[in-house]
């Protein structure tokens, strides 16, 4: 042991305890990087692995990120997998099939329509206002980036939704354009509608009268998409 390593010795239990100052602190992590004896001594005391603290920080870091990486994922996938379920289900949902998710699980699930964004929101915030206060941007740029996008679009679908009208009417049919449209007589003007040709091949222009279910926009009311037709027996 040589002078170094006695007062080494002596800080390192202040060391331990994170009462030391900044100098001895330097002093300790330089001198048990490239000295064995002092090394152990620390290891010994401090119950850890035997290797320079330096890199046990820096090894203590990484596997920190590692797991908040991995948290930051699983958030943004589970973001964009609860919308992969809910346009799965509502699109069954709208033609009455609940054969694969019941009507219960229908309900349940269309509360986060407003809590996913909801929460989408409050996780940027906090998180830009951590990276503001500890200029950590380098560290939660990518992630911001995530969020900002995830959440615009989710801000997008909201919106588009809150424009979509549900519009039922029994009206015939004027017209039919070709195999993906027909033009019905709806409340103020005709409408055409987007459907399948399917559909388009079977409806009649002669007069007879059908029941129409189609989703419009609050901003052309005269276009639409069929989700539901139904003909009335006379
Ligand atoms: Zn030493």
């Amino acid at each position: 042991m040589d002078k170094t390593c006695a007062v080494v010795a002596d800080l390192i239990p202040l060391y331990l305890d994170g009462a030391c100052s900044g100098e001895s602190r330097a002093l300790v992590e330089e001198h048990t990087a490239r000295c064995p004896a002092c090394r152990k001594l620390l290891a010994d005391m401090g119950d850890g692995p035997a290797e320079p603290a330096a890199e046990h920080v820096l090894r203590q870091t990484a596997r920190r990120f590692g797991r908040q990486a991995a948290l930051r994922a699983a958030g943004a996938a589970a973001i964009v997998l609860y919308w992969l379920v809910y346009l799965w289900q509502e699109a069954l949902a709208d033609v009455g099939n609940y054969r694969w998710f019941p009507y219960s699980f229908h309900e349940t699930y269309t509360l986060g329509y407003l809590l996913v964004p909801l929460l989408t929101l409050i996780w940027l915030a906090t998180l830009l206002a951590r990276s503001i206060r500890r200029r950590a941007w380098r560290k939660n740029g990518a992630m911001l980036a995530v969020l900002a996008v995830l959440l615009a679009a989710q801000g997008g679908y909201l919106w588009n939704q809150a424009n979509l009208v549900h519009v039922t009417s029994w009206s015939q049919v004027v017209a039919v354009p070709d195999e993906y449209h027909i033009v019905i007589e709806g409340g103020e003007g005709q409408v055409t509608l987007a459907t399948t040709p399917l559909v388009a091949n079977l409806v009649q222009t002669d007069g007879t009268i059908y029941g129409f279910s189609y989703d419009s926009r609050r901003d052309s009311p005269d276009e639409g998409r069929l989700t539901f037709v139904y003909g009335i027996a006379e």
